[in-house]
């Protein structure tokens, strides 16, 4: 399997054999150096890529051939989340919303009518800073707990789900997590609606990779995303499929 440790083990051991087979024979510095190359691009794969469990494992869908599909919403809350709020009551359908930490103050009403309207709140860390990855294990376990506890002033509950900020996964973020006993969750359907696209090339992407259990990455903080919902929301109907929020889709709690 492609995990962390294994690759690790492996790429040790291969540099035990190169030193063993040099005490006997010439061995090219350029084969340590290819060696290197590929763990390094391992590595780099397995931490960009959640789906990857590389470091953790990760829900990134849900085992269903049923055709039901979850929406999440990343970096809120902020003054457009009300505008998705708004277009997911027309639809009456319910989502998942990876709230930052320090972007609730002064947006704690549209938090709470978030909560209140029936969708998840989850953890998208506190900080969610560029050099998020690089933190260590003790350092993230602060910060989660800090935008748990920001969230849990507004709702009175505390989240159990947690999204990494850029869907970036380390070792002290799989440590984090695990001792947190937070769920980990990532997505199958990147809309990359934050590249500020024509609403119609948005959809047309999510559209192409859609699949029964699927979970679709937006951003309720970009002007726009609420019109590529209120399209997504009438294809989807058109196409017999149910919107559920994440803990239908992954039968696991969202708050402890
Ligand atoms: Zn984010």
């Amino acid at each position: 399997m492609l995990k962390h440790f294994n690759i690790v083990v492996l790429f040790l051991l291969c540099i035990f054999v190169l030193l063993y087979l040099g005490q006997s024979q010439h061995i090219s510095w350029l084969w340590y150096v290819l060696l290197s190359v590929v763990f390094l691009v391992i590595e780099f794969y397995g931490a960009a890529y959640i789906q990857s469990g590389f470091h953790v494992p990760a829900f990134y869908k849900g085992k269903t051939e049923e055709k039901i599909i979850a929406l999440t919403f990343d970096d809120g809350p902020n003054s457009n989340t009300s505008k998705i709020l708004e277009i997911l009551e027309k639809h009456n359908a319910k989502a998942s919303f990876f709230c930052i930490g320090k972007n609730i103050k002064g947006n704690e009403t549209i938090l709470k009518r978030t909560f209140e309207s029936g969708h998840i709140i989850a953890n998208h860390s506190f900080s969610h800073d560029y050099l998020y990855d690089l933190k260590n294990a003790v350092t993230l376990e602060h910060d989660m707990q800090q935008a748990n506890t920001a969230i849990e002033n507004v709702i009175g509950k505390k989240p159990l789900y947690f999204r990494p900020p850029y869907g970036v996964t380390t070792p002290g973020i799989a440590k984090a997590v695990k001792k947190l006993k937070y769920q980990v969750i990532g997505w199958n359907i990147r809309s990359l609606d934050t590249k500020g696209e024509k609403p119609e090339i948005v959809l047309q992407r999510i559209e192409r990779k859609l699949k029964p259990g699927s979970i679709v990455l937006l951003h309720d903080t970009v002007a726009g995303t609420e019109i590529v919902v209120d399209k997504l929301l009438n294809l989807l109907k058109e196409k017999n499929y149910k919107v559920v929020a994440l803990n239908e889709l992954i039968q696991k709690p969202a708050y402890a």
